[in-house]
């Protein structure tokens, strides 16, 4: 008879997706051990607070009980509300259901949750113990303490939660450099925290204010605060940088009483604050694949993605439950299996999250143009308003892309490629109409072409799959 004992996990960094990714494994009786280089009541992050939109898509494979905290401490977000350059205001729904909604929850209370759901689930969190050296081939890590001590800890299967500078990643793209690419690329964006009194604002939609290559968000919180972050391009090095044109406090007041004369009475000390915390640059990292023999990396150690889906930890929510479940799926029983399951798991793994995980790069970065000018525009609100319509109509055949990749658990490299073949066939009927006075006339002949499938050229069309 094998040996059975207990399967054993090392998690590097107790995030958001580290400790999500505990309360899934010890929901399976896994022991967990988490690593993470801060103290147990560090700060979080870069310095600026902002809020993370949770969707169906994320919070979907969480255990219920976590779910429910999460509303509880979040705020229901049902649109988008539109401050126009001329002080119009206008909205714009999320999606054509109540469940299509944003879950907006400061950072630092999503982190805080999680780690205490992830201790009630009996997991075991080291803080101050900094990920300084991996052993992909047993798999271990070597950790650090404040005192510069340094321990070695093996487990059955090694995760890097560690986030976008991931140091797991960096080991064993730097050991195995054949095996794993690693691709990093800064946009000239970069973001920063604003302090605005907003509390008589509509708490119920996420505050945008379009302008061109740049905006300013606001989300609220349950207390009626709003957590308001100013996207734009930077100038300068990484230790000295500003947003671009703005390097004196009068410069951003200048900027914010021109750009945002709504609001700019609101914004406390604008001038000054911005001058005292640098924006921080948004940046992509790409890698491939997401493991190496038994060692898998989850979440943005895998993937940091730039946040304009708000989508970058429902897709890491994705990794883990993907990663529990096969977890579950290839259930180890033997001593003498371990190893080899563990690596058929860690490649299945992989196989099953790159090509999603790549995909949201690319969609996060074609969405900055609809942040900052597009949500403006007539002709793409237009547009919009006529998808929406469409998927009302015939929901079995046209679905938004913000809906696919926000409300379902469509892969999102499967989400754009129906997206882009079902706009195919849409642009090829919208051109040159009007989109207001022919709107139910297009809607019918797209129902005609696909469930003929026809092109609107009269040559065969494909089903998009997937949402039904
Ligand atoms: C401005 C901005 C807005 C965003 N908005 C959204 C949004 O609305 N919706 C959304 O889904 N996503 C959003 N994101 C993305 C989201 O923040 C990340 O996807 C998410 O934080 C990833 O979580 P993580 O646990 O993988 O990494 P992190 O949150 O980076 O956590 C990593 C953890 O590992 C620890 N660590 C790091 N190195 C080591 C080491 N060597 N040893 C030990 N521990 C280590 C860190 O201290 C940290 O606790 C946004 C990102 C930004 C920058």
């Amino acid at each position: 008879m094998a040996e059975e004992r207990e399967y054993s996990v090392v998690i590097v960094g107790a995030g958001p997706v580290g400790c999500a990714l505990a309360v899934l494994l010890r929901g399976q009786g896994i022991e967990v051990d988490l690593f993470e280089r801060t103290s147990a009541s560090g700060p979080v992050g870069s310095g600026h607070s902002f809020n993370l939109t949770l969707t169906s898509r994320g919070l979907s494979g969480l255990p219920h009980p976590v779910k429910r905290r999460l509303y509880h401490r979040g705020t229901v977000l049902t649109k988008r509300i539109i401050h126009h350059r001329d002080g119009a205001i206008s909205t714009q729904r999320y999606g054509t259901a109540d469940a299509h909604h944003l879950l907006s929850i400061p950072r630092q209370v999503l982190q805080e949750l999680l780690r205490d759901q992830a201790v009630r689930a009996g997991a075991r969190i080291h803080y101050g113990r900094e990920c300084v050296g991996v052993d992909a081939v047993r798999p271990a890590v070597t950790v650090r303490d404040k005192d510069g001590r340094r321990t070695r800890h093996e487990g059955d299967l090694l995760i890097g939660c560690d986030g976008a500078n991931s140091a797991v990643r960096g080991a064993i793209a730097a050991s195995a450099p054949r095996h794993m690419q690693v691709t990093r690329r800064s946009i000239a964006h970069g973001h920063a925290e604003i302090t605005m009194d907003y509390t008589d604002a509509d708490p119920s939609g996420l505050h945008l204010w379009p302008r061109g290559d740049h905006f300013l968000q606001a989300m609220p919180n349950r207390d009626r605060t709003f957590t308001t972050s100013l996207f734009k391009p930077m100038v300068g090095s990484e230790r000295r940088s500003h947003f671009t044109g703005l390097d004196s406090a009068e410069a951003v007041r200048g900027y914010c009483s021109t750009e945002f004369p709504d609001v700019f009475d609101r914004m406390n000390r604008v001038g000054s604050g911005l001058m005292a915390r640098l924006p921080a640059r948004l940046y992509t990292v790409d890698c491939s694949p997401y493991h190496y023999r038994r060692t898998v990396l989850v979440g943005d150690a895998a993937h940091a993605v730039v946040p304009f889906y708000g989508q970058g930890v429902n897709c890491s929510f994705e990794d883990a439950a993907t990663l529990a479940a096969l977890l579950g799926k290839f259930r180890v029983t033997g001593e003498s299996e371990i190893a080899a399951v563990t690596e058929l798991v860690a490649e299945e793994y992989s196989r099953a999250r790159v090509a999603p995980g790549h995909a949201l790069a690319r969609l996060s970065l074609d969405n900055l143009a609809e942040l900052s000018s597009h949500v403006d525009d007539p002709a793409f609100l237009a547009r919009k308003s006529l998808e929406r319509r469409l998927h009302e109509e015939h929901p079995d055949l046209y679905t938004p892309l913000y809906q696919l990749v926000a409300f379902t658990s469509v892969p999102y490299d499967e989400a754009r490629r129906m997206y882009r073949e079902s706009n195919a066939v849409l642009d090829g009927l919208c051109a040159g109409r009007d989109l207001h006075r022919e709107r139910e006339q297009i809607i019918g002949e797209y129902a005609r072409v696909r469930e003929g499938g026809l092109s609107p050229s009269g040559t065969a069309a494909r089903q998009p799959g997937g949402v039904r």
